[in-house]
């Protein structure tokens, strides 16, 4: 077999074989396919696309390039979630402790922050003391003992996905289905869950732009995921807005404290409500969604997910008196208010220009060796929908330095203030 043929076949929009597809990524893993060759190749799969078989032949050679994890030594149904990207998302620490107190196991390998999205790691080590990175024997028994754990990864998961991500990012070739869902599926199923919940975004803030292609993309991973025997439920939600109130780690991290007190924002406590529900009722210990959601309002009033967050917090070496004591995160210098310019209602607030703002503030990082300042960021005090008089505060900036106005200036952009008022629905669909 020669690369260069099975390039012109995909070139020229034929289906490639499994064998052939193998052969490209095994290759490109060894250095065997160049990456001029990977390039062109990935390029024609954004053009001609790929049936459903060739994705799942895609995902499975991917997977197969790196470690599988085992987690049979965790007791019960092991659960996993999953988002493609957004600001303001820190819905696994809601999440996690919820389902741990329903008595599922959550076991997640997070990853850190690039770009405009924020990533679960950098917001967990806002915490004074929190390890994410912890042996493997200690992650099983941690899980065996309160239910959930969110750690570092520190096995090779998905060889190619690691290369390959990096080429697509500098070859505009990112936003094509067949390559973001292999990409997503070889790694989630190399984390070995026997649940696993997708986060699909769609909107301005997105990979998916429209419902359409976002139905696409998850009915597409849940099939693959449903091929190798996981049970799967992926949830189109809307990105045309942050999720909740807080972007930047200690912030959300505050947020994601005050939603298990019952007392979140009502986009992001819906939204956690909702995945897991939904997790609840694919670990087969719920029925439906009304059941599920009344077992998940229970963990929340009775305090047993704030609980299980305080015990996981105290496992992996951080200070549990932070749920308590919000001074116990680190401060920013200044607040600065951002103010509306205009009366009228909010019908959109770009969560790509939020996200950029909160990274320039040293929230995010543009490359993973930069570091980031966990006390920064913004608080919106408007939500779409919400009616504004001219003055109003729309947002709070966190910072560390005294001149903003680059930030601001993107904030006054972010916010869409028009004459009439328009409904954001945040759970566009669900996909089983
Ligand atoms: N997230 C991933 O892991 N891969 C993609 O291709 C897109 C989002």
């Amino acid at each position: 077999m020669r690369a260069v043929d099975i390039i012109i076949k995909k070139r020229n929009g034929e289906i490639l074989s499994k064998e052939e597809i193998n052969f490209m990524i095994n290759g490109y893993t060894k250095g065997e396919v160049e990456e001029y060759q990977m390039a062109a190749f990935a390029m024609a799969i954004y053009f001609r696309g790929m049936t459903d078989l060739e994705t799942t032949y895609l995902t499975m050679a991917m997977l197969k390039t790196g470690d599988e994890l085992d987690l049979s030594a965790i007791n019960g149904i092991k659960v996993d979630k999953h988002s493609t990207g957004g600001v303001g998302d820190k819905t696994s620490l809601v999440v996690g402790p919820i389902v741990a107190a329903l008595g599922i196991k959550f076991a997640k390998m997070s990853g850190r922050g690039l770009g405009h999205t924020g990533g679960t790691l950098d917001k967990l080590e806002s915490i004074p003391g929190f390890k994410i990175q912890i042996k493997n024997e200690d992650f099983i028994k941690q899980v065996n003992e309160i239910g959930m754990a969110i750690v570092g990864q520190s096995a090779n998961l998905a060889l190619a996905d690691k290369k390959l991500y990096s080429l697509r990012d500098v070859t505009g070739t990112v936003d094509s289905i067949p390559l973001i869902a292999s990409s997503i599926m070889s790694k989630k199923l190399a984390s070995g869950a026997d649940v696993i919940s997708l986060d699909v975004k769609v909107g301005s803030g997105a990979f998916m732009k429209d419902i359409a292609s976002a139905t696409k993309l998850a009915e597409l991973m849940v099939n693959i995921g449903k091929n190798c025997g996981r049970s799967m439920t992926a949830i189109l939600t809307n990105m045309d807005e942050p999720l909740g109130l807080a972007v930047g780690n200690s912030l959300e991290v505050i947020e994601a404290i005050e939603t298990l007190k019952g007392k979140g924002p009502k986009d992001f406590t819906d939204l956690c409500n909702i995945f897991s529900a939904h997790l609840a009722i694919d670990a087969k210990i719920a029925e439906n969604e009304e059941e599920a959601l009344d077992m998940v309002n229970y963990v929340i009033s009775s305090g047993k997910a704030l609980e299980i967050f305080k015990q996981f917090v105290k496992a992996q070496g951080g200070d549990p008196r932070v749920v308590d004591d919000y001074s116990l995160f680190e401060q920013s210098k200044y607040k600065f208010k951002v103010l509306a310019s205009k009366e009228g209602y909010v019908s959109k607030i770009d969560a790509l220009t939020v996200g950029n703002a909160s990274c320039l503030l040293g929230a995010g990082r543009e490359k993973l060796s930069d570091s980031v300042d966990h006390a920064v960021g913004i608080v919106l005090a408007k939500k779409v929908g919400d009616f504004v008089k001219k003055g109003d505060v729309l947002a709070t900036i966190y910072a560390n330095k005294e001149d903003v106005s680059t930030e601001k200036d993107m904030l006054n952009e972010a916010f869409i203030i028009e004459d009439e008022a328009k409904e954001m629905k945040l759970i566009l669909k669900i996909v089983k």
